[in-house]
């Protein structure tokens, strides 16, 4: 007997959220659940808070309302255009508006990395091809994976350590 045998592919994929907008906390900590809540989507670990000041397209503009961010790492069966998709549709469940780029947000979800995969296709870039310089990206990676490496890029400890960007923690109950 011959059985249709379909591989599963699995990704462990890294999630990097932030919000300037609204109840960041609750944003943040609703759209976990949503994301774990996915069909094919397991949450396995979340990061702490993070808080820092936005960034626009010309630097740090301390007068903007400041982000709350965090990193949630998930296993997913979705491929990743898919998940793409999903996280876009909790980011208009949330109010997202896309208007200026780096504008101000209630919602942003990011993939940071998906395994050892890469994809490079209009829609999405993977590994994120700003993750490598971002403090509010690595540090909360770093916090939930000491031995993460950004493919591409190496260790994330060792770019967290090349990193001068302020961030402060911000305490909260787990978000998972
Ligand atoms: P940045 O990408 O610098 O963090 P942003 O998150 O504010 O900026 P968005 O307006 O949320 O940018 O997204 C713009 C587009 O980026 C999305 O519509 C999506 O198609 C694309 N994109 C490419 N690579 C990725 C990725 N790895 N994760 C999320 N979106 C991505
Ligand atoms: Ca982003
Ligand atoms: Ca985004």
């Amino acid at each position: 007997m011959i059985r249709e045998q379909r591989m599963r592919l699995e990704y462990e994929v890294v999630l990097s959220l932030g919000s300037n907008l609204g109840d960041r906390e609750a944003t943040l900590r609703a759209a976990v659940h949503e994301i774990a809540s996915l069909p094919g989507v397991t949450a396995l670990r979340a990061s702490g808070l993070v808080e820092t000041q936005a960034l626009r397209q010309n630097g740090i503009d301390p007068s903007a309302p400041s982000y709350l961010n965090a990193v949630v790492i998930v296993r997913s069966a979705l491929d990743p255009q898919a998940l793409l998709a999903a996280l876009h549709e909790i980011e208009r469940d949330h109010g997202r508006v896309r208007s200026t780029r780096w504008g101000d947000r209630t919602l942003d979800i990011d993939i940071v990395s998906c395994g050892a995969l890469r994809v490079d296709s209009p829609e999405l870039t993977v590994p994120h091809e700003r993750a490598a310089e971002r403090a509010f990206v690595l540090v909360p990676w770093l916090e939930i994976d000491p031995d993460a490496e950004l493919p591409g890029h190496g260790l994330v400890r060792d770019l967290v350590a090349g990193l001068d960007q302020p961030f402060s923690r911000y305490p909260a109950e787990p978000l998972l």
